[in-house]
């Protein structure tokens, strides 16, 4: 058995195999969310629920170029902003969120650093907060979205049927500390293209020597 499974060692396994096979995939994950400054990356990332990053990359720069920074989308009103952002769904409630958000990091001087304080903000979850965490502040978080649930899994990393908040359990037991961020990141990008969730290229995966799907391992 080749799998991440076949032994609980799985933080020497992972940091010498599986991170350096990711690394060799994609040199340099970065979020798919475009932004100029931490607050925007703030903002994006909680209008991201529920769409694509695409959508929001793409809407965006509208709002930041009416409301510019914290300071001018504090003072908005709701109706103008959900105007700006219809598109992205739920844009009233979103609206109202973006207000607050700006309103709190005015508020508090600036994006906040720690997982509390981040998550204290209307429309920030954890794993929105871990975004700003690691991608701002390169502080370790795990960040796991549908995708990282998915490909931690299928290889062996967390239960087969884990919700996320157990992938996530299993993922802080398993990971490093330090290769939290990494490693949420490189599993994001191999979710997205090759471990995909109807259609798993398996056969050209340079993972499959380790994936627990891939062998048949019991997950
Ligand atoms: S071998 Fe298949 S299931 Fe395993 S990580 Fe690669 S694509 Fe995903």
């Amino acid at each position: 058995m080749s799998s991440m499974q076949e032994s609980h060692s799985y933080t020497a396994s992972i940091s010498d195999v599986l991170l350096p096979e990711l690394h060799a995939l994609y040199p340099k994950p970065i979020t798919l969310l475009t932004y100029n400054n931490p607050f925007e990356l703030l903002v994006k990332v909680m209008l991201s629920a529920q769409c694509s990053d695409a959508q929001v990359n793409k809407i965006a720069p509208r709002l930041f170029e009416a409301y510019p920074d914290a300071r001018a989308l504090s003072r908005a009103r709701v109706a103008d902003v959900a105007r700006i952002i219809r598109p992205l769904g739920y844009f009233n409630t979103k609206s109202n969120y973006c207000i607050q958000i700006a309103q709190s990091v005015l508020a508090q001087g600036g994006v906040p650093d720690t997982l509390e304080a981040l998550c204290a903000m209307p429309g920030v979850g954890k794993k929105s907060a871990s975004v700003i965490l690691y991608v701002v502040f390169k502080k370790p978080a795990l960040i796991v979205d549908r995708h990282v649930a998915r490909v931690a899994s299928r290889l062996g990393l967390a239960p087969g049927d884990a919700s996320i908040p157990k992938v996530e359990t299993s993922m802080a037991l398993c990971c490093k500390r330090e290769d939290w961020g990494s490693i949420s990141m490189l599993l994001n990008y191999h979710g997205r293209f090759v471990c995909k969730a109807r259609t798993p290229l398996c056969q050209s995966c340079s993972l499959n020597t380790h994936c627990a799907f891939f062998n048949n391992t019991d997950s």
